[in-house]
């Protein structure tokens, strides 16, 4: 089986979100299964030079878009087994950042069509073409629109999966023309509601449909979710497959992780407690051991669920708990948390920025993980605060929903609300500090968490199959 996995970040080489985590790990535990998938990303000028160092150029040519006519090279190189490709046109992408431009809907239009300009250029044919989120959405499009006359293009399936459907990668309609350069007859596909959507276009043309939990997968067919796009997600539930992402339980190992001030495990925690000390000294807190303290790393957007935690932080804060928050974006968040930190001196700490050390300072010094989400695709963070034995306070919706089970019923390893509200968020929180009193009780329950899989073996067999099938359908 040859897969070709296309996404616009993936650890190690760029990230911003969750969705680096996933192309990263995904193609590994693919690869570790003997199939063959590779992986292909824009080239960023973010991408640090230590990491371009083992690329090399192989391939060169010209890509199309509308009147433009766009150089593109390629280089590759091969990461812990799995090789990577990267399409460089420093008008495109030599910047700082990856998101966010006024011109994001040429620049992804160009990483879209180059990766199927790319097949004619490499020596690996794949019979899948995996893509992610609004950035890749214009390939199967593209594909249907341009490239099937290709033999190397003819048979290739496409795999859709939407990692959020909040960010669709929409644009005014003259962008369908003139950067995409749809003819006429093809140009509906990517209209929608009086606008150019490029999700929508990957959703209707893909050959099969994921996203990142059952819960998300279900849920995107209720307006409130779907941002706009549920009557479409409805229509084509058939080929639409739920599956829960996971983590590196490699790379994220309390036991091993060269991160952490000092390693631990299930069964000796004390590493843990050295952990927790030395954050509370990093972020200017007292070192009580026995002040409950809560984390969170997110960032700082609406669906994160932050409005509950401004309405109830002073409440929060009257039951002697200790809190540190690592995030970035928008800046009434931003404000909120620093006044807190001025507000509650030894008690609070806030970091704002992306700072991948400190996250995983916080994930294992930190006792409980905060994560109240509106909605949650999948959620990378509640998995990696397990795995480092904090427990998790969250709401029940997405890959929150499937990933964690309230210590109030059978195979508890977090606890968990069901309503957006406040009140229900504090009283999570309070029962968490009842259990926090218990030394021993936390202890099991830390101990419970960090027993769960969840690593990439579930969800790669499930992609496995998932591929198998559709190639069967030949
Ligand atoms: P999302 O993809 O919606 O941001 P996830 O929970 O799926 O949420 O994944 C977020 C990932 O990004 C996690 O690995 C988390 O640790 C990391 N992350 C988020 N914000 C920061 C930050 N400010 N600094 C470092 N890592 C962060």
């Amino acid at each position: 089986m040859k897969i070709l996995l296309a996404a616009s970040e993936a650890v190690p080489f760029i990230k911003s979100g969750g969705l680096a985590d996933v192309a990263g790990s995904l193609s590994k535990a693919i690869r570790n299964r003997s199939q063959a998938c590779r992986v292909v990303l824009p080239l960023y000028g973010d991408i640090s030079d230590e990491l371009r160092a083992g690329m090399k150029e192989i391939a060169r040519f010209q890509v199309q878009l509308a009147w433009r006519n766009q150089y593109c090279g390629v280089l590759e190189t091969t990461h812990k087994g799995v090789k990577y490709y990267f399409l460089d046109n420093e008008y495109y992408f030599k910047r700082r950042g990856l998101y966010g431009f006024f011109d994001d809907a040429e620049r992804f239009a160009f990483f879209s069509r180059a990766v199927l300009e790319m097949l004619h250029h490499i020596d690996f044919e794949p019979e899948i073409i995996h893509c992610n989120d609004w950035q890749t959405a214009l390939i199967p499009a593209y594909l249907d629109v341009f490239y099937r006359v290709s033999e190397k293009h003819r048979d290739i399936k496409t795999v859709f999966t939407i990692h959020n459907i909040q960010y669709q990668g929409t644009f005014g309609l003259q962008v369908i023309e003139d950067i995409l350069g749809f003819p006429e007859g093809a140009q509906g596909m990517v209209e929608y509601e009086g606008n150019c959507n490029y999700m929508k276009a990957a959703i209707e043309q893909c050959d099969v449909l994921t996203t990142v939990s059952p819960t998300y997968a279900q849920e995107l067919m209720d307006p409130w979710f779907a941002h706009g796009l549920h009557t479409l997600l409805q229509e084509k539930r058939h080929k639409m497959r739920g599956i829960l992402n996971g983590i590196d339980q490699k790379l994220y190992d309390p036991a091993t992780d060269p991160r952490l001030t000092k390693n631990y495990t299930a069964n000796d925690l004390s590493g843990k407690a050295a952990c927790k000390r030395a954050l509370q000294e990093e972020m200017g807190l007292k070192t009580h051991s026995n002040a409950l303290l809560i984390g969170m790393v997110t960032r700082l957007v609406d669906h994160k669920g932050l409005d509950l935690v401004q309405y109830a932080f002073s409440r929060m804060m009257e039951r002697g708990v200790q809190f540190v928050l690592l995030g970035s974006g928008d800046w009434q968040f931003e404000r909120f948390f620093r006044e807190t930190a001025d507000l509650y001196p030894g008690r609070v700490g806030i970091h704002i920025g992306f700072d991948e050390a400190l996250s995983m300072r916080i994930y294992s010094g930190v006792d409980l993980f905060l994560m109240p989400s509106r909605s949650e695709p999948c959620g990378l963070a509640q998995m990696i605060s397990m795995r480092y034995g904090t427990l998790p306070v969250v709401r029940s919706t997405g890959g929150l929903n499937d990933s964690v089970r309230d210590f109030g019923g059978e195979e508890g390893n977090g606890y968990t609300f069901l309503t957006y509200n406040a009140d229900d968020m504090l009283d999570t929180i309070y029962r968490a500090c009842d259990d926090f009193a218990d030394p021993a009780l936390w202890a099991e329950h830390s101990k419970a968490a960090m027993g769960c899989d969840f690593g990439w073996g579930r969800s790669a067999m499930e992609y496995l199959s998932l591929y198998t099938s559709l190639l069967q359908e030949k």
